[in-house]
């Protein structure tokens, strides 16, 4: 018998084969997938050279793809409902389509590395909630990268794949963000979290002791002004690298920062202080759930919550109700923002075998309090980018 997940898959399997049929009247011959993910700890720690605690998850972005032998790519996406297509011998960006410019920055990129590519036909279904902190992008990305290295008959590393999928969304999108993204949905394992050195790019994997769950919930508010706020940051990290003479803000323990704390100015020292600590808390907070240490989980993300808010300021008052729907929600363990911030998602640890008590509690005092609709996702950690049959 198929176990739901199965069943669910094949009924999602069945829309996208009828959605190829009708958009280009065959059938795809390759699939692949890759994961969003959710970082457990370690906000906007990642360009700052730190650490961070990240789950690929159990929902992901399918593309079902066959090959075209004219160098053409014709792409549908299911979720948006949007069609794209260029040649690969000449790839512009697209100024009023942003979405586009994750597909043809994957595809340029990979070409001026000079791998090889081939011409296809792909629609895209997703389940990672797009533009919530759960990285829609990433999973994107590289499993485009994944189809063309299919396709192409070429080989790379998962570290190389991911590497490339961040310079596309650097370069290509003119998105400045750090590696965290796609190196969870590439280097992802069934079963663990991750915790990826963003200083070296070394990971350790991470199992998370039983009884424990993951639960992400989704604040359903817009991130606004996310890009600006993002950069802003990232600006003020670097300020205080630099005045504190280190090359990223990783190279300094929370006790050395606050031995030079009145060298700053007071919102680049808030800044720094957060990072510093979080950055410690990614590394704490992995060997507290491999020990199923319940008590150190709750410290270390209500820390890291209260970081978030009073220091780095990424919280909204969405996240804040949020917040406390978690808290009181039966068998929370721990909860904190994750993403970038600015609404989008959260996330939970929770008890395993209250899961579904957990998901309406939060989803009824979250209504109580904000008239909306909030959704709570529980997960699994799930493998990288990958074909499939
Ligand atoms: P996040 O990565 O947190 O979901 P981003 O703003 O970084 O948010 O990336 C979201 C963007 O990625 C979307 O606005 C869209 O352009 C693109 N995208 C992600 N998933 C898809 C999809 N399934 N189909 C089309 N575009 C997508
Ligand atoms: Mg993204």
């Amino acid at each position: 018998m198929l176990s739901t997940n199965q069943a669910a898959d094949g009924v999602r399997a069945g829309r996208v084969v009828a959605c190829f049929r009708e958009k280009f009247g065959s059938e795809p011959e390759l699939w692949a997938r890759a994961p969003g993910r959710v970082d457990l700890m370690g906000s906007h720690t990642d360009y700052n050279l730190g650490f961070v605690l990240t789950l690929p998850i159990s929902r992901d972005t399918w593309i079902a793809a066959r090959r075209r032998d004219d160098g053409v790519v014709r792409m549908h996406s299911m979720n948006l409902d949007a069609d794209d297509e260029f040649r690969l011998d000449r790839i512009d960006p697209v100024a009023e389509s942003r979405w586009c410019n994750y597909v043809r920055g994957v595809a340029a990129i990979l070409q001026n590395e000079g791998l090889a590519l081939t011409g296809c036909d792909a629609v895209i279904h997703s389940t990672v909630p797009v533009e919530s902190g759960l990285s829609s992008s990433a999973a994107l990305e590289c499993a485009l990268a994944t189809v063309f290295e299919a396709l192409g008959g070429w080989s790379v590393t998962a570290e190389r794949k991911a590497l490339l999928c961040q310079k596309a969304e650097n370069e290509f999108v003119g998105m400045k963000c750090g590696i965290l993204d796609q190196y969870s949905s590439c280097l992802g394992r069934a079963g663990c979290a991750l915790l990826l050195d963003c200083r070296d790019l070394s990971t350790r994997a991470v199992h998370i002791a039983d009884g424990i769950r993951v639960v992400i919930c989704n604040t359903m508010s817009q991130r606004r002004l996310t890009g600006g706020e993002y950069l802003q940051r990232r600006s003020q990290c670097e300020q205080g690298a630099a005045l504190l003479g280190v090359s990223a803000l990783r190279e300094l323990t929370p006790e050395a920062l606050a031995a030079r704390r009145h060298e700053l100015p007071e919102l680049v020292a808030k800044r720094c202080e957060f990072i510093v600590a979080e950055s410690a808390r990614a590394e704490a907070l992995a060997a507290a759930l491999e020990a199923g240490d319940r008590v150190a989980v709750a410290g270390l993300c209500a820390e890291s919550f209260a970081g978030a808010r009073d220091l780095y300021e990424i919280c909204s008052p969405a996240m804040s109700d949020m917040m406390d729907a978690m808290l009181a929600a039966p068998g929370v363990i721990g909860a904190r923002q994750a993403g970038a911030g600015f609404g989008g998602c959260m996330v939970a640890l929770v008890d395993a075998a209250s899961t579904d008590a957990f998901r309406a509690a939060v989803l009824d005092t979250y209504y109580a309090a904000t008239q909306v609709r909030a959704e709570v996702y529980p997960v699994e950690a799930a493998e990288g980018a990958e074909v499939f049959q």
